[in-house]
């Protein structure tokens, strides 16, 4: 097992059968997650990109079966942050909290059209920062608009490989169209992010072997991996959801496979344990997305409950990311963070 370890480090590649053999085996975890923060030492350094985390609206039109925004939750209070106030946000991360990166997130909300969108993106890029959107599916026309407005990367999880299951918990949802929302992504000159959810039912160790496998094969610039965390008025409140263990190897694996790419140390690994992050972050991130959404909002984007950066103003918790990496012994990266060398 230790030799697949290393060969993964050193090669960067393992088959569907070798990976399935290293997620089954918990007695290898330290060495893979120490193997991990070495490859990606070694490939993107000790630098920790930030990127300042606006949840724009949680209207959805969708309506998976894990997500606490999903259309058929009656129980949550819905709202848009107007134009002016998304470019203030915005303008306090990137003037006053000297983050290089804004990510602009949101459920599927059809108010805010491509010439809506646009506009903002024009708008926030003369801050001087990359803008990332993570908005769902939309046309390669629309992609193409918003890379031409000035977005440089845009986040869309596969969220699971398995079409099956995929489809079983993303009603009215097609999972190839999907894939080719991703290929358009890069087609339209944006930086590919996705990523999958780890402990939704029915998923198998075959099935994050496979997970792994796509993110290579699509060529991703950013691997988001988030446990799957059961909220209490979806379809899925009684799952058992994931395990943060699980997440982090799939994580590490990507590292050892993807060496040169952005991975989050996401917030969902946070929620599931105090010290998520951390943990995340020593076994192969280098990006967390501190969250400059206003106080006021984030009650309400809930897609779990216990979503760690609720309730923090966007500077306590930019404060607390720091005090995270320093006490790590690492550093806050310059620049705007762009995943430049592919291998
Ligand atoms: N609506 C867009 C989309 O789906 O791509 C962007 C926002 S969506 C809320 C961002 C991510 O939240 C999804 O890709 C999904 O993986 C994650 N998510 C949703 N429900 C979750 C849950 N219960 N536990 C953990 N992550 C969840
Ligand atoms: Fe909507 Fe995204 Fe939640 Fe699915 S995961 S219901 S698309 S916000």
């Amino acid at each position: 097992m230790y030799r697949l370890i290393q060969k993964a480090a050193e090669q960067h590649s393992l088959n569907r059968e070798e990976l399935i053999a290293l997620l089954r085996n918990d007695e290898i975890n330290r060495r893979l997650f120490e193997t991990a923060d070495e490859v990606r030492k070694q490939y993107v350094g000790d630098g920790i990109h930030l990127r300042g985390l606006i949840e724009f609206s949680n209207f959805c039109r969708n309506n998976c079966r894990y997500c606490g925004l999903r259309r058929d939750n009656f129980n949550i209070e819905r709202y848009r942050i107007d134009e002016d106030t998304i470019f203030k946000l915005a303008e306090h991360a990137a003037v006053n909290m000297k983050l290089r990166t804004i990510v602009l997130q949101s459920g599927e909300d059809l108010h805010f059209s491509a010439e809506k969108l646009c506009r903002l993106i024009r708008r926030i890029k003369s801050l001087d920062v990359a803008l990332t959107l993570s908005i769902g599916e939309k046309s390669f026309e629309e992609y193409r608009a918003y890379r031409e407005a000035g977005a440089d990367r845009f986040l869309l999880r596969i969220e699971t490989t398995d079409k099956q299951l995929y489809l079983d918990h993303d009603p009215g949802m097609d999972w190839e169209q999907r894939v080719d929302c991703i290929r358009n992504l890069g087609r339209a000159g944006l930086e590919i992010g996705t990523g999958v959810l780890v402990g939704l039912p029915g998923q198998k160790t075959e099935t994050y072997a496979d997970d792994i496998l796509f993110f290579k094969q699509i060529n991703a610039d950013m691997i988001g991996i988030g446990p799957f965390i059961p909220h209490p008025d979806t379809p899925l409140k009684t799952a058992s959801g994931g395990t943060l263990t699980m997440a982090l190897k799939v994580m590490a694996l990507t590292r050892l496979l993807l060496p040169d790419i952005n991975i989050p140390a996401t917030t969902a690994m946070e929620t599931l344990a105090e010290n998520g992050q951390v943990m995340a972050l020593k076994a192969g991130a280098n990006v967390i997305m501190p969250n400059v959404t206003l106080t006021q909002y984030r009650k309400h984007y809930e897609l779990y409950p216990g979503k760690s950066t609720t309730g923090y103003t966007p500077d306590e918790s930019l404060k607390a990311v720091k005090e995270k990496i320093a006490a790590l012994g690492r550093f806050v990266a310059e620049g705007y963070g762009f995943h430049r060398q592919k291998i």
